[in-house]
């Protein structure tokens, strides 16, 4: 589902990524893990076709990121941190009017309002909602035209345990359901429970690459814990 190889990038003259390298299968759910300002959100923006002057091999579905076009748009569903909500309007307004962007017959607004438990709060304004509740409707604006892959950047960030629970479950949710989810985090506990394997990236570089709780197992036994 998506190729990285040899891939470097600079924001000025000095390189920030550096001949990085790994895969993500179909159907995975796939971690950028690391500490903050460690080149998650870039390399994340990199595969979204946002930074095109990289050198290397970005490809998602076979597709060179620099040059992908308005088709890529409508196979991926991106949920980044900020809510993007118009706050005026209610929920099932909202994800009307962005499912309409699509052109094409994507996912139920009714299902979607239920599977994040906001069936009864469809005809209230955002500007009413909870964080939590905007955080879930967010999660489902991602998912209205029915993508194959998904794009969440520290999903459980800022939420409290009931509601980054529920988030958890709505991530695993999609992977039943086949899709590949591609997942910023510095949570090693949400690395863990969600993903089949992570990317630990430090200072640009990929660090570790594989399952979790294999890469807490090294190391730990590297420094005899
Ligand atoms: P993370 O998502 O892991 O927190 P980022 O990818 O956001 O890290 O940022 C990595 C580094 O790149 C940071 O040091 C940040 O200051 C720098 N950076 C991010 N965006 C820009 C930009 N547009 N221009 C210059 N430097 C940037």
């Amino acid at each position: 589902m998506i190729e990285v190889k040899d891939l470097t990038f600079s924001y000025t003259q000095k390189p920030f990524i550096v001949d990085m390298n790994f895969e993500v299968m179909e159907g995975e759910i796939f971690g950028f893990l690391g500490p903050s300002g460690a080149g998650k959100s870039t390399l994340q923006k990199i595969l979204l076709g946002m930074l095109p002057n990289y050198k290397g091999v970005a490809k998602v579905g076979g597709v060179e990121c620099k040059r992908c076009g308005s088709d890529f748009y409508r196979t991926i569903g991106v949920d980044f941190e900020f809510s993007t909500m118009y706050e005026k309007l209610s929920a099932r307004e909202n994800l009307e009017f962005f499912s309409s962007l699509y052109g094409i017959k994507g996912r139920s607004i009714d299902d979607l309002l239920l599977a994040v438990g906001l069936e009864n709060d469809g005809d209230k304004r955002v500007s009413d909602f909870s964080k939590g509740m905007k955080s879930r409707l967010n999660f489902v604006k991602a998912l209205v035209h029915d993508p194959q892959l998904l794009f969440l950047d520290e999903p459980t960030s800022g939420l409290d345990p009931t509601n980054s629970r529920m988030m958890k479950d709505l991530i695993l949710e999609e992977k039943r359901r086949g899709k590949t989810i591609l997942l910023t985090t510095h949570n090693m506990q949400d690395a863990t429970e969600l993903c089949g394997r992570v990317a630990f990236i430090v200072g640009g570089k990929l660090f570790a690459l594989g399952s979790p709780g294999l890469l807490t197992f090294s190391h730990a036994h590297k420094h005899q814990l």
